[in-house]
């Protein structure tokens, strides 16, 4: 048996430059073994209040920052990040029940994403408008000021830095709530980079608190007067309670939500490119990833011999502990996650659906599982499984995998497989999804892209020049001469 190593203490809070231990502290468990990984800080409603105010009392200098000096600084936290990414995967494995290949992947992400932020900075920030009356009109964009932050626990290096890096950027300063789940690899470890490559103190907070405080801190870093925005990546549930809360204090909120992603296969379907994407889509981190394939949708022509190369690969993918660099599959974060996944697929056998393969769950860890007639009264037809298990679909025509991919409230991202481009392309601007990808799978980022849902899947762009317009305030601004 493995020794298990004793439990990180984690500093505490990063408020206004100062790491504040919490009076309390609450249990961050890694995954894959059940035991105690860290104590985290149990931050409280009031820490949360003296990051917003530590945060607004940092907002003017910040935002009069020269604009090359802020780029000078994104390039630093990229730089130290990348220096510090073998600590940061370590801790992806252990916290977050992560393969390695997907720590490697989000280390290397996030420093694209603060390079990117840097690149903002060179951007245009306003437009001169014509005036009837002969003035100088402009149109002005402007750092709103303090903008909270709350993240997920799924891929919470990539998330966490595209929910803030490009407010800073545009001169706002940040107070971040990650998940109580992943309170290090989501929020501390980000106070601990920013810390050392130079960013003024109270310019980027964090606070950390169990799930039983999530509320109170989250309603305080909606309601507090000194909050100019809101920056939220997580369920639909929660999202739409923030936006909801945000709406009744007019205040601005970016929400990234949840989806229901199918990847449609054409019966053109190279067979090779339609079984990696599929497998990718479905089973990259076990399925929690919020573009996960979530229905493959297949052509009736290549449905059967689809079916047995995409199960013959899931069937090959190792499941086990990620501190092993040979699974790829790992656990779910959490024994809620587990619940509703075997709900799902208990909810499934019942009304009909056949395992392909699969099926099988010990603990946190489930195995790939694909099912086969798939219903919509079925749990898993409709609601985010956010699992390792997904149902092919067969259809007939383009239309009926339009309308099987339109079928859900939520609307996130979409790929199709087809050698035929043209075909690919007029089906694509018919999905009601904000991102869709030809010869790929549903699953892909780059920062500087419009990333965002349609639907119950969120509301704003988070990327490149589109956090722009999510993260400042356009103002007219005239000179009568
Ligand atoms: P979640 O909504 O449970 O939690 C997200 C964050 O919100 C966490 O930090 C949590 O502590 C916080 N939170 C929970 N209740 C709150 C409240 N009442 N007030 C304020 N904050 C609160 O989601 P999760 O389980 O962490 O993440 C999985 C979900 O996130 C999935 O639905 C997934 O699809 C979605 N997601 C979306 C994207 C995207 O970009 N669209 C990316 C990743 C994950």
């Amino acid at each position: 048996m493995r020794d298990t190593p004793a439990p990180i203490k984690l500093r505490g809070q990063y408020i206004g430059g100062r790491w504040i231990p919490a009076a309390r502290s609450f249990a961050d468990i890694n995954p894959s073994t059940g035991a105690l990984w860290a104590e985290a800080p149990d931050g409280t409603r009031a820490d949360a209040a003296a990051a917003i105010e530590a945060a607004h009392a940092a907002f003017p200098d910040w935002a009069a920052m020269k604009f090359t000096e802020r780029a000078h600084m994104m390039h630093k936290i990229s730089d130290v990040w990348e220096r510090r990414a073998p600590d940061f995967i370590a801790a992806v494995q252990a916290e977050g029940g992560g393969w390695y290949g997907k720590g490697a992947f989000e280390a290397h992400y996030v420093t694209e994403v603060f390079r990117s932020a840097a690149a903002i900075c060179y951007q245009p920030l306003g437009e001169v408008l014509p005036s009837e009356y002969g003035k100088f009109s402009s149109a002005v964009r402007s750092p709103m000021g303090v903008i909270s932050v709350i993240s997920p626990w799924n891929f919470p290096g990539v998330l966490t830095a595209r929910g803030f890096a490009f407010a800073l950027a545009a001169g706002n300063t940040i107070v971040l709530k990650p998940s109580e789940d992943t309170p290090f690899i989501g929020g501390l470890w980000f106070a601990e980079v920013l810390e050392e490559a130079g960013v003024p103190p109270g310019v980027f907070n964090v606070v950390t608190c169990s799930r039983e405080g999530v509320a109170a801190m989250g309603d305080e870093m909606i309601e507090h007067p000194f909050v100019k925005g809101i920056s939220f990546t997580g369920s639909t549930p929660v999202g739409r309670a923030i936006a909801a809360k945000a709406g009744a204090h007019l205040k601005k909120a970016c929400v990234e939500l949840g989806g229901k992603d199918s990847l449609i296969i054409l019966d053109d379907a190279d067979m090779d490119r339609a079984t990696q994407a599929a497998n990718f889509g479905s089973f990259m981190h076990q399925g929690q990833i919020c573009m996960s394939v979530e229905k493959v949708l297949v052509q009736e022509a290549i449905y059967q011999p689809f079916l047995e190369q995409f199960a013959a690969r899931a069937a090959r993918l190792k499941v086990g502990d990620t501190a092993d660099r040979n699974n790829v599959i790992g656990p779910l974060i959490n024994d809620r996650q587990v619940a509703r996944v075997k709900a799902q697929l208990d909810d499934a056998i019942a009304k009909g659906a056949q395992v392909v393969t699969g099926g099988g769950i010990n603990g946190r860890f489930v195995e790939p599982t694909i099912l086969t007639g798939v219903t919509p009264d079925m749990l898993v037809y409709r609601d985010e499984t956010f699992g390792p298990v997904v149902p092919v679909i067969p259809f007939r025509t383009d239309d009926e995998a339009i309308a099987l991919n339109n079928d859900t409230e939520y609307g996130l991202s979409a790929g199709i497989i087809t050698q035929d481009e043209a075909r690919a392309l007029a089906m694509a601007r018919k999905l009601e999804t904000g991102m869709c990808h030809v010869n790929c799978s549903s699953v892909n980022d780059e920062p500087h892209v419009p990333f965002g849902g349609s639907k119950a899947s969120g509301l704003g762009r988070h990327g490149g020049r589109w956090s722009i317009e999510t993260f400042t305030e356009t103002r007219w601004i005239t000179l009568d001469r």
